[in-house]
């Protein structure tokens, strides 16, 4: 057995670290997007594959025999070019998928399909909006420039932001319900925008919202192809100790 991890999240850490333990033979493949990527214990390659197809013959040239797609949720790119990778390769797929979080009592959420949709969503009065989405998805923002903006990068941001009115914080997860309760009302902060992303690491600021009351204009999950799916790190170790198919 030879694994791949796609990783770039805190669950994929955390399988790396336990397959490193347990000894199983595998690489940890990262995207390069953030300056240091957090440690652990794997052999490591960085940087896009090429394509399904650089994928497969990734997978062919390093006798890749299983293949775990703990990628962020919205890595939707990455997650189908596993899927076409593993079927042109015969290869063993589970993606390490959180549950997407759902309402409780206290939530205002607006629930949207995609980031065009959350930038209709947004008032057309002019509002204090955290903006927590990922850096390369900012640009549709630019439509709705009356609003004051702020964001919040792993890394510094260089270079302009396309949004007039933008604050940067860089800050890396998982954040408390206590400093981003601070967070908004330092800030004044009246709606979120957010992506489903599910898990505690970027829940906080859900729960903030929830505790002050504020509307959350939360993106739904891209849709992506069937594929055997893990809810935990246990999961994919049991998968990979038993070859055990989980829900589909
Ligand atoms: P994406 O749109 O699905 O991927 C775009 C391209 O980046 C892929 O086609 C692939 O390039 C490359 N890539 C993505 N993940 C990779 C990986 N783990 N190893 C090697 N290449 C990878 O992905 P994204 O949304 O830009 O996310 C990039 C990375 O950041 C992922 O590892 C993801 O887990 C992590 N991340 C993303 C988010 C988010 O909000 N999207 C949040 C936290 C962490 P090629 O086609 O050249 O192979």
């Amino acid at each position: 057995m030879r694994a791949l991890i796609l990783g770039g999240t805190g669950a994929a850490n955390r399988l790396a670290d336990c397959l490193a333990r347990a000894r199983i033979d595998a690489i940890y493949s990262y995207a390069g997007r953030t300056k240091i990527p957090l440690g652990h214990s794997l052999p490591t390659r960085i940087g896009g594959f090429g394509g399904a197809g650089g994928l497969a013959a990734f997978i062919r040239q390093e006798n890749i025999s299983h293949v775990i797609d703990a990628t962020h949720p919205f890595a939707a790119e990455m997650s189908r070019h596993a899927v076409d990778a593993c079927a042109a390769t015969g290869t063993s797929l589970i993606a390490l998928e959180r549950a997407p979080w759902k309402p409780v009592a206290g939530d205002r959420w607006i629930e949207v399909p995609d980031i065009i949709a959350a930038v209709t969503a947004l008032p057309e009065a002019p509002a204090r909006i955290f903006l927590a989405i990922g850096r390369q998805h900012l640009a549709p923002f630019a439509k709705r420039p009356q609003h004051a903006y702020t964001l919040r990068f792993v890394d510094p941001h260089d270079g302009p932001l396309p949004l007039p009115h933008a604050d940067v914080i860089v800050s890396r997860g998982p954040f408390t319900l206590a400093g981003d309760l601070d967070l908004m009302r330092s800030r004044g902060i009246e709606w979120i925008v957010a992506r489903n992303a599910g898990g505690d690491g970027a829940r906080a600021k859900i729960d903030a919202a929830r505790g002050l009351d504020l509307p959350v204009i939360l993106i739904a999950r891209p849709a992506l192809p069937e594929r055997p799916r893990a809810e935990s790190v246990d999961d994919v170790l049991a998968w990979l100790a038993h070859g055990a198919r989980l829900g589909a």
